[in-house]
């Protein structure tokens, strides 16, 4: 109930005022975002990076309506890629990028130039990116941009979102040689024509998902803060003999570090998800949707005086 109140918020912008413009709101933000400009973000990025964590910054904005402002989009990132080659900060720190930022409601075929401008500068960075999968009316789209950059540039991760009920499929499709995936249980608010409902449904669902990518041949990214599903992947790379450079853990920045840093001392490949921009609102309400302790934070927050 309350998860698809704070999904409805999210795409409120009505909402969006008044929450961004709370006096308390930066101090919640800094939580879950590195900041808003690249400074921030190179700051987080080489201090986690000095942590033996490795990083995917994600320039914070979605569902963009314009031309000119997924053209801005893509600007931000070929200037963050930049800056991370200048500040020695690769191939520790990747990018994930939205395509509906860079303009794939308006005309999917901007959103793949983007992107592929996008990948260009992360070779010349020494990095790479992943798409973030977003909303299930975007995933037919999104795995087809995929499939297009992956031809010249084969090291472009997926997402897929555990929740819907086509991605074993989708899995069994991608668990290739060389192809990266990134698995999550998906943070959309998505009818059950298309979508596990319950939490149960879900994690069994990310279980069978986990079992083809971890037998497969691809490169898994077990994006998820779950003990259990955290407990049952180390499980199964013991099971299928995987070695710390053949899958990684991913977590989101600020939730659950000691975690983060547990499964890195033992000798885990540990990647932590940095958002960071002024469009911080709908990602704050996601996080905010997922778990009840988020909300009793941002309560606080809110009625704290400073
Ligand atoms: C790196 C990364 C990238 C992602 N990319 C996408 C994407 O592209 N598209 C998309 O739809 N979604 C994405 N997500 C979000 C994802 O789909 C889930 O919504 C989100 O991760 C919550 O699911 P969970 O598996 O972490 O565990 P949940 O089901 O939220 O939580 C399960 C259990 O984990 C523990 N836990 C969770 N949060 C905390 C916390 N803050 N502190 C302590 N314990 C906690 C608790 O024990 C909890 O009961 C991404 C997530 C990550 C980590």
């Amino acid at each position: 109930m309350l998860r698809s109140v704070f999904l409805a918020a999210a795409r409120s912008t009505r909402m969006e005022r008044l929450i961004s413009t709370a006096p308390v709101t930066k101090g919640i933000v800094t939580r879950f975002v590195a900041g808003t400009g690249v400074d921030d973000a190179l700051r987080v990025t080489g201090t986690l990076a000095d942590d033996g964590l490795a990083i995917t910054l994600d320039y914070l904005g979605e569902d963009t309506l314009t031309a000119e402002q997924a053209t801005a989009t893509k600007d931000q990132y070929l200037t963050l890629l930049k800056e991370l080659k200048d500040a020695g900060l690769t191939p520790a720190a990747e990018v994930s990028l939205k395509l509906s930022a860079m303009g794939q409601k308006i005309d999917d075929r901007m959103a793949y130039e983007h992107a592929r401008a996008i990948c260009a500068a992360a070779v010349e960075a020494g990095t790479t990116v992943t798409l973030d999968m977003e909303d299930h009316t975007t995933t037919d789209s999104t795995l087809e941009i995929l499939a297009e950059l992956r031809k010249d540039y084969p090291s472009t991760g997926a997402v897929l979102q555990a929740y819907l009920r086509r991605t074993e499929g989708d899995c069994r499709e991608l668990a290739t040689a060389g192809s990266r995936v990134r698995l999550c249980k998906g943070a959309y608010a998505e009818p059950e024509s298309v979508a596990y409902q319950s939490t149960l449904d879900v994690d069994k669902a990310y279980v069978r998902c986990l079992n083809i990518l971890m037998s497969g041949d691809g490169y898994p990214m077990i994006a998820s803060h779950d003990p259990r599903i955290i407990a049952i992947a180390e499980d199964r790379a013991r099971w299928f003999d995987r070695r710390p450079d053949e899958f990684e853990f991913q977590m989101l920045y600020g939730i659950r570090p000691e975690e983060q840093a547990r499964l890195a001392a033992d000798g885990h490949t540990v990647r932590v998800y940095v958002p960071y921009g002024d469009e911080w609102y709908g990602y704050l309400m996601r996080r905010i949707a997922e778990r009840p302790a988020n909300l009793a934070f941002f309560g606080k927050a809110l009625t704290s005086k400073k």
